[in-house]
């Protein structure tokens, strides 16, 4: 093989254009890439394997093996050197293939008679879609530029499978982005939908991989970056006085900007042929793949802020890729990496759902997605790259998968499934105005929780009684600064004049753990669930409460006011946060504001330890509310964040449940008012079980209102108690399986 110059590869390069640009179907063009590939580089081989599914790579063309192996030979992922290549997304470069370890003989093939072996990913944006391999007979080692060489047509090769060009017959030549695809995934919010995909970050089609000129491509890339600096520039002008976080990605920004090595290998793959887009996409596909290896949180950032950085660039080559100059189709779904709490509500209600390839279900855009009632998959695995605009998508937020273009067969079930959701919605609507009387007589309260002013609507159309839990931290997460008192007491004053004289009950702030403003430095914590939070924060520094309690106070305008305080977890925190309600009140009323007429200040029991707080406690307080996501997730140490546990304990386990009856009967001997706001007072059978061991008052999302309500109407609470304590008696550990039974009875 002669020493490679870049004049030769733009020659190559130039040669594919010319045959993908001739007419043919896909089978020819593959079978013209080998040979021009063989031919150019000086090698007996050329192969191209793509993959027929997830787990099977097969031979789709080859100069120089047999071509009765084309189409016959198949390989697993990671089967063989060609299987390694594919899983690794690594160059495999060997002197002596057969003696390498994993080495796999195919003899349909006839390559016993080759020793060297070169094989590289064809990969794009992190997908992989084959492996192009080059042997020779002599035992030799390729040299960098020669694999330099071989990555530019592998990426070439790429690109122009995304563009189409190899469609033919077979599972491996099959039309990419067209056939139904399932995504399992996590989800952040329950619900289903079906629509069209729209893509946030709408992908950017790199329609011309090869260039002519590598001046003049080097020209474009050098002016592109230059626009991209002096962006970046002007963001970190902009965001001098901004957030820790915002500040340290665009310095991540602007050292890429500027990276000599960045900009070298982009240069590089331009001197060999490519257009400055393609170039940029190389790049972004090579940090993309890293991405899949590291699983280092913190250089796992900075390749994400690399990814972005490219995408920037490619934006400003191509022009493409502006969101607002696409029209978004009818049912929008929207598909993302990732999203921020205030981008997901700019969409606002618009949105039918939404799937994201990373996110959490306890992160900002998961807690928006619960006040938008739409539902959210999250961990989405390659979603991004499977979906295009427009693309019909069906989102099962309770099996936690999303079908990609699905088949008749999976739509119309998926219609079936939706149209059974709004028969009972239906008939939740026709009991909307009825109590949650159920048969024994004892009536439910039902609340509902909030967050945004967009929850509020929900409160006529959900039949709520009241808000039981308004989570105030939200306007704190989407803005990107501190708001201010009086933004926060006109927006409390509007939240009280929509509810019309319903109770609203405010949470103060409930950050920390895993809610981080975006503008508070970020501390490091061991272990932030058990950390410095809610009222921890609030009392050390009171800064940032007393202007809330203010605004809270300014907000009722001489009404009603009910405030609850997260997270109180002894008696001295109530004590502290109480008198903190009261300095609000002098203040006010010193500067001459009119006091509320009545005032509610409660407590949040979240910890297990406040249930076994004095008497005093339950005597002062003027109501508690369980939030019983924490206090599960303390109660049976496990973290509600942590996937691999977060499900391991059954809210109806009877220790649980024993406990729960413990506070209501404390509650009951201080006649203190009690009600339940976690997310298992929005499930049904929880619902009930809650309601039979004496809770009468549930606060839960809106959308959970008629099938609670539904469930409460037709069940008798002292039967289901009485199935509980039967369950109890026989030493069951969950009285789950009694209960359904009860019910199906
Ligand atoms: C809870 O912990 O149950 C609760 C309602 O509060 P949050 O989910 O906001 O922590
Ligand atoms: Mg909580």
């Amino acid at each position: 093989m002669p020493d490679r110059s870049e004049s030769d590869s733009r020659k190559l390069l130039g040669r594919l254009r010319d045959a993908m640009a001739s007419a043919g179907a896909g089978q020819e063009r593959l079978d013209r890439v080998t040979t021009l590939v063989a031919e150019s580089i000086g090698t007996e081989v050329c192969s191209i394997y793509l993959f027929r599914d997830k787990e099977t790579l097969e031979l789709c063309a080859t100069e120089g093996l047999r071509p009765e192996a084309v189409h016959q030979t198949r390989m697993r992922l990671g089967e063989g050197l060609v299987g390694r290549v594919a899983r690794t997304g690594r160059v495999v470069n060997s002197a002596n293939a057969p003696a390498e370890r994993g080495f796999r003989y195919m003899p349909e093939t006839g390559e016993e008679a080759y020793s060297s072996f070169l094989g590289v990913p064809i990969q794009r944006l992190g997908e992989m879609l084959g492996v192009l391999v080059v042997q020779s007979k002599d035992a030799r080692d390729y040299n960098a530029d020669e694999i330099y060489a071989l990555e530019v047509v592998a990426m070439v090769v790429a690109e122009m499978a995304e563009l189409g060009a190899f469609v033919g017959e077979g599972a491996a030549l099959k039309a990419r982005h067209q056939q139904p695809v399932t995504i399992r995934a996590t989800v952040g919010q329950e619900g289903v939908a079906m629509g069209h995909v729209w893509l946030h970050e709408p992908r950017v089609v790199v329609t011309r991989p090869i260039a002519d000129d590598p001046e003049a491509e080097l020209k474009r890339l050098t002016e592109a970056v230059e626009r991209l600096r002096v962006g970046v520039n002007r963001m970190l002008d902009g965001a001098a006085d901004g957030d820790a976080e915002q500040l340290q990605v665009l310095e991540a920004y602007r050292m890429f900007a500027n990276s000599r090595g960045w900009l070298r290998r982009m240069e590089e793959s331009i001197a060999s042929g490519l257009s400055a887009e393609a170039a940029v996409e190389k790049e972004q596909s090579a940090a993309r793949a890293r991405l899949g290896q590291v699983t280092d949180p913190y250089l796992r950032d900075r390749l994400h802020d690399l990814d972005d950085l490219s995408y920037r660039l490619l934006r400003l080559l191509t022009g493409q890729g502006k969101a607002a100059e696409a029209e978004m189709p009818a049912d929008p779904i929207l598909i993302a990496r990732n999203i921020g709490p205030a981008e997901l509500l700019d969409y606002g209600r618009r949105l039918k759902g939404a799937v994201l390839e990373e996110g959490s279900v306890g992160s900002h855009a998961a807690i928006v997605a619960r006040a938008l009632a739409i539902p959210l998959l999250v961990q989405a695995d390659r979603i991004t790259t499977e979906a295009l605009n427009g693309d019909p998508i069906a989102v099962d937020g309770e099996q936690g998968v999303a079908h990609l273009r699905p088949d008749e067969s999976v739509a119309t079930a998926f219609r079936d499934k939706m149209a059974m959701e709004a028969e009972a919605l239906k008939r939740y609507a026709s009991i909307r105005d009825k109590p949650a009387e159920a048969r024994c007589g004892t009536v439910i309260s039902l609340h509902m929780n909030a967050g945004l002013m967009a929850d509020l609507p929900s409160l006529e159309g959900s039949g709520a009684e009241g808000v039981g839990l308004f989570r105030t931290e939200l306007q704190f997460l989407i803005r990107s600064q501190m708001p201010r008192r009086s933004e926060l007491s006109a927006l409390y004053a509007r939240i009280m004049a929509s509810a019309q004289g319903k109770r609203v009950v405010f949470r103060t702030l409930d950050i920390g753990s895993d809610k981080v403003l975006p503008y508070m430095k970020a501390i490091e914590e061991p272990n932030p669930a058990l950390g410095w939070r809610a009222i921890r924060v609030g009392l050390d520094k009171p800064g940032v409460l007393r202007m809330q309690l203010q605004a809270l106070v300014r907000a009722a305008q001489g009404g009603p006011l009910t405030v609850m305080f997260p997270f109180i977890a002894q008696y001295e925190e109530w004590r502290a946060a109480r008198a903190e309600m009261d300095k609000a009140l002098e203040r006010e009323r010193i500067l001459g504001h009119p006091l509320p007429a009545s005032l509610e200040v409660g407590a949040m029991l979240e910890t297990p330890s406040l249930a076994f707080a004095t008497n005093r406690f339950f005597e002062e307080v003027e109501f508690l509310s369980i939030g019983g996501n924490d206090l599960k997730q303390f109660f049976f140490a496990a973290d509600r964040e942590n996937e691999l546990v977060r499900r391991r304990y059954d809210t109806l386990n009877v220790s649980f449940l024993t406990f729960i009856e413990q506070i209501v009967q404390r509650c009951a001997d201080s006649g203190t008012p009690l009600s339940f706001c976690g997310e298992d007072a929005g499930r049904p059978v929880e619902a009930l079980c809650l309601a039979a061991v004496g809770i009468r008052c549930l606060s839960m999302r809106p959308a959970s209102i008629g099938p609670v309500k539904h469930l409460i109407r037709r069940s008798h609470l002292g039967e289901v108690r009485e199935v509980i304590a039967q369950a109890r008696a026989r030493g069951e550990q969950s009285v789950r399986a009694a209960v359904m039974d009860y019910l199906r009875r």
